[in-house]
């Protein structure tokens, strides 16, 4: 172990004395080589596997989403890939994941986890073409006001792995929406609708004669897939069919 490294244990094993880490997921206390969740929940971990496959429920869902969306004569829309690290239910301790990395500032956790996924899409052929991960973007008020964006900070993470670019400039909020916690999935849609626009910079990739064939979308959290539908929207006003909209998220909320 190099210097860094001791220091950080050191640091750990420190801070462990005034606040003691516990898992996210069950709340036990870590031993000193634990990080973020403990040998039980990270063995129990519920991985998806869904990057190892092009069909699968999220994708499904989320192609639905899709072709709800699509006005009439645009009927080419490519089936679009999806995949999450984890799938809870509800209820489940794993959804306390996500949750610190949203409301408890856990930058930390954000990035363990968006690392882990990313290492789980370098390993599938289906993601081995990526050309930049495209975070959801925050309203600016609100990340002004947490400070950062939970999506690009798993985003970030996640292109680290990949060794590909994050784009944070060609997506855009246009306007605050309400929380979607309360809403149902008809809610969704429509408080996200048109609630996003692509740049002028996502129009110069093209007037620069660049190319790109597979573009990520990221979020935290898939639940029904309106968010991401409405970023998708927004991306195929700018991006043919020809380039691949694939959308990627840490949990995935299954029904109970
Ligand atoms: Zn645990």
């Amino acid at each position: 172990m190099d210097m860094k490294g001791t220091l950080k244990t050191g640091l750990a094993g420190m801070m462990d004395m005034f606040l003691p880490r516990v898992c996210i997921v069950c709340g036990c206390r870590l031993l000193r080589h634990e990080r973020h969740l403990c040998l039980g929940c990270h063995m129990d971990m519920p991985l998806t596997r869904f990057w190892e496959r092009s069909h699968n429920p999220m994708a499904d869902k989320f192609n639905e989403v899709i072709q709800d969306g699509i006005e009439a004569g645009r009927t080419h829309e490519p089936y679009a890939y999806a995949a999450a690290l984890f799938l809870y239910h509800s209820e489940a301790g794993y959804r306390h994941i996500p949750y610190q990395i949203k409301y408890h500032g856990n930058i930390k956790a954000g990035e363990h986890f968006g690392s882990m996924l990313g290492k789980k899409l370098a390993v599938s052929p289906l993601w081995s073409d990526i050309d930049m991960i495209i975070p959801v973007p925050l309203h600016w008020t609100r990340q002004w006001k947490r400070g950062y964006n939970q999506a690009e900070v798993i985003a970030r993470a996640a292109a680290e792995a990949l060794g590909v670019p994050v784009r944070t400039d060609i997506l855009m909020r246009k306007r605050r929406t309400k929380t979607q916690i309360k809403l149902d999935i008809k809610e969704k849609a429509q408080n996200v609708a048109g609630a996003f626009a692509v740049t002028e910079d996502a129009r110069a990739i093209f007037r620069n004669g660049g190319t790109v064939r597979h573009i990520v979308l990221l979020d935290d959290v898939f639940t029904t897939g309106s968010t991401l539908g409405a970023c998708f929207a927004a991306l195929r006003e700018v991006f043919p069919p020809s380039v691949r909209i694939s959308v990627v998220t840490l949990g995935y909320v299954g029904g109970a």
